[in-house]
């Protein structure tokens, strides 16, 4: 069964919507795994987000996980993957379709709320960094 790596962002987490978020994907039918709030070291989140080191916004992308806790969660079921990206909605809240995540909760693209494996590949390297070892800090 696939399986994906979900976590809402430090915005989501100040603005209390975890139990709003796991809830959707609870009622969607998808199973959590495993979860946990995390106060993310600064080399944990270069490392997740490392296909965007040469972005203009990386650094800052890095700031802001690192600003305040995060919930890091694994979820599993039938096509979670895409299905939990079309439930999160497009990256920038301003084009994510109504009735999705990005959509409902936020406005601008540095603060909106969610993260969603992207791939299979990224799903088990996420899963890998973010629950599988000792040594992620
Ligand atoms: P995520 O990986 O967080 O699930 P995503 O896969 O939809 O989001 P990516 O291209 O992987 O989008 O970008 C990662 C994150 O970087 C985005 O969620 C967003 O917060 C931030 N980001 C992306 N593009 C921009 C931009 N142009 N300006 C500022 N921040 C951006
Ligand atoms: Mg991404």
């Amino acid at each position: 069964v696939e399986q994906t790596f979900l976590m809402v962002k430090p915005d989501g987490v100040q603005r209390g919507l975890i139990g709003e978020i796991v809830s959707r994907f609870e009622q969607k039918g998808f199973k959590l795994i495993n979860a946990k709030l995390i106060q993310v070291p600064r080399e944990l989140a270069e490392s997740h987000y490392a296909e965007l080191s040469d972005k203009p916004f990386f650094g800052e992308l890095v700031d802001f996980i690192t600003s305040s806790p995060v919930f890091g969660m694994i979820w599993e079921g039938e096509n979670v993957i895409t299905t939990a990206r079309a439930m999160m909605g497009a990256t920038n809240p301003s084009a994510a379709a109504p009735g999705t995540i990005r959509n409902d909760f936020a406005i601008s693209v540095g603060m909106n709320i969610i993260h969603g494996s992207d791939s299979p590949e990224n799903a088990k390297r996420e899963i890998d960094l973010w629950f599988g070892g000792e040594t992620l800090s």
